[in-house]
């Protein structure tokens, strides 16, 4: 067993939610800080809301959810959420200034035993190492949206990440029943969204040139390669907003991606959002 056993999670939104609940739900005991009492408030609404998906999703009982719950706490005050934590997961917005500005304060009252990790999607951990007054015990933990089944963990840590803490963390996210991605280097983008991006990419080519429909090219990865989801259906999944951002932001200078965005806008437009509006490129 590792020496994690009391976990921050600071931000309790989409993510960090999910990733308080699953770390509770895994017994460990697990405060979760966001910025005001409304945030802390509409955080804990968000931990009691995922219920019924792990019920679901994972065949659990109300009262082994309750188990979990009860690992919980809340608080709006930083000092108090890391007083006592062995490691603090940072599930703030994907803005540097935001992130920049907590680890500045977080280094301030953390005491030294405690591991720093990020959740951020885009930004390697050089980037904020700096701020954190303990770069050795700095890294990211990066976890994918519905965490108890989509159960990755890809960890990644800069060139001054102790070794130790490296492996105290992979252990960590065992415990907490993931499955963890290692990385030796560091990787905007980590393993999965490096392999993901070409693939969407791909498809949008052969989409927006006339090529082939989005049906007929996911049909086509599903069958010749024996997969469950070709690159359509992964966009449903993930939501053409979020889909949107993301491609705009890495290809949006790419004259070649242009016709691709413009047809993924104007689905945006009409409301076709994937699986969160009920249709996409398929029905739902
Ligand atoms: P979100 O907007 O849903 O939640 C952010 C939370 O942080 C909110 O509760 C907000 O009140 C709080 N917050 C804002 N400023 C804060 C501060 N200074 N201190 C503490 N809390 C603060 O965002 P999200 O989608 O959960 O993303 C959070 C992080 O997780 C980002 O770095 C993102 O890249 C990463 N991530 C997101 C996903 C996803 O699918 N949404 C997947 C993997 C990783």
């Amino acid at each position: 067993m590792t020496n994690i056993q009391k976990v921050t999670v600071a931000g309790g939104g989409v993510l960090g939610s999910q990733i308080a609940c699953q770390c509770a739900f895994k017994g460990k005991t697990v405060m979760v800080y966001d910025i005001n009492d409304q945030a802390v408030r509409q955080a804990e609404e968000r931990v009691k809301a995922l219920r019924e998906s792990y019920k679901h999703d994972l065949g659990i009982t109300d009262e082994q959810f309750d188990a979990g719950l009860s690992n919980l706490s809340y608080t709006d005050d930083l000092a108090r959420a890391a007083a006592d934590a062995d490691l603090v997961i940072e599930a703030i917005p994907e803005k540097p200034s935001i992130k920049h500005d907590f680890y500045a304060s977080l280094a301030k009252v953390a005491p030294a035993k405690t591991i720093f990790a990020s959740n951020s999607s885009t930004f390697v951990p050089s980037t904020f190492a700096g701020d954190t007054g303990r770069p050795e015990k700095f890294l990211n933990l990066h976890f994918a949206n519905q965490i108890w089944l989509m159960n990755t963990a890809e960890v990644m840590g800069s060139p001054r990440t102790d070794p130790d803490v490296y492996r105290e963390v992979v252990e960590f996210s065992k415990e907490i029943g993931m499955v963890p991605i290692e990385l030796h280097k560091e990787q905007p983008g980590y393993v999965l969204n490096t392999l993901l991006m070409p693939f969407i990419k791909a498809g949008g080519y052969l989409w927006s040139n006339g090529i082939a429909d989005p049906q007929t090219i996911d049909k086509t990865w599903m069958i010749a390669m024996g997969s469950p989801k070709g690159p359509f259906a992964v966009l449903d999944m993930v939501g053409l907003r979020t889909a949107y951002n993301i491609t705009s932001e890495r290809m949006g200078d790419d004259p070649q991606s242009k016709p691709f965005l413009d047809k993924m806008k104007a689905m945006i437009d009409q409301g076709r959002l994937g699986l969160e509006s009920g249709q996409g490129f398929y029905h739902y």
